[in-house]
């Protein structure tokens, strides 16, 4: 089933194909429990993600929270940034007596976002129509780039300079992001550095019992009055029992310029150049 996740990296589907891929991918596991964290932009207008995703992997697979509700432990703010020692809290939740017998699977989701319009030559980023004016998706990640300083946007700055690489110079580099695609690959960026902090805590955590942690990280294409569609950029498996589990990744880059954009088909493709 991994390699059912890896062969849609890069293509734009429909909101719900990759929970519901992530649905079959936990059923192939036969964990004890399943749990999963959702990390997504406060925007109103990542409803339409966060609600597949309940209604394809959360309602078919989580524990009961109460009487037939069930819910994913939820990061919903400004740019989708994944917040330090938020896993620790999840796996401890997740850990229940029946993953004790044997093992758990934690899903976390990451979701940035793009506002698209039109398709195929005519696809656009960044702007969409709501409530009859334009306005622009993902808003915090475009004040980022315009070089606004917020507590909230050095957070997610530094995710775009992890190892020391300013990706937002990059991407602001017309020779060298293509600036039909700046908007798209701003929240493909971003998706990547908060799936790599994920993996660090990850790295750091001594979970409460055998855990298999699958990280995907996606871009909702916010599609206006039109169903929004998502992109898988990467996914990252570890297995932890004791604390330093490594992760293993496939997928995009986190440089913006090796990234290739294919508008040619009825559908948005994105791979590694
Ligand atoms: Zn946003």
């Amino acid at each position: 089933m991994l390699d059912e996740l890896h062969s849609r990296i890069g293509r734009e589907q429909p909101i719900d194909a990759l929970p519901r891929l992530l649905r079959a991918y936990a059923d192939s596991l036969h964990p004890a429990v399943v749990g999963a964290m959702h990390i997504s932009c406060a925007d109103e207008a990542e409803w339409e993600c966060a609600d597949a995703f309940q209604r394809h992997f959360v309602m078919p697979l989580l524990p009961e929270l109460k009487h037939a509700e069930k819910s994913p432990f939820r990061l919903s703010n400004l740019g989708a940034r994944y917040e330090w020692g938020a896993l620790a809290v999840a796996e401890q939740h997740f850990a229940t007596h029946a993953a004790g017998r044997s093992f758990k699977l934690l899903v976390v989701k990451i979701n940035s976002h793009v506002a698209a319009v039109g398709h195929g030559a005519e696809l656009r980023f960044g702007a969409l129509q709501r409530y009859g004016e334009y306005s622009t998706a993902c808003g915090a990640l475009h004040l980022l780039l315009a070089g606004n300083i917020k507590p909230y946007l050095n957070d997610l700055r530094s995710g775009y300079m992890l190892d020391g690489v300013n990706r937002l110079r990059l991407l602001d580099d017309s020779a060298k992001v293509d600036p039909r695609w700046r908007s798209l690959l701003l929240a493909v960026v971003n998706a990547r550095a908060q799936g790599r902090r994920v993996e660090r805590d990850i790295a750091q955590l001594t979970p409460k019992g055998p855990t298999r942690y699958l990280v995907v990280s996606a871009v909702t294409l916010n599609r206006g009055a039109d169903a929004d569609t998502e992109v898988l950029c990467g996914v990252s498996v570890a297995d932890a029992e004791y604390s330093g589990a490594s992760s293993r990744y496939t997928g995009l880059g986190d440089d913006p310029t090796l990234i290739r954009v294919e508008t040619g088909g009825e559908l948005l493709m994105l791979s590694r150049v």
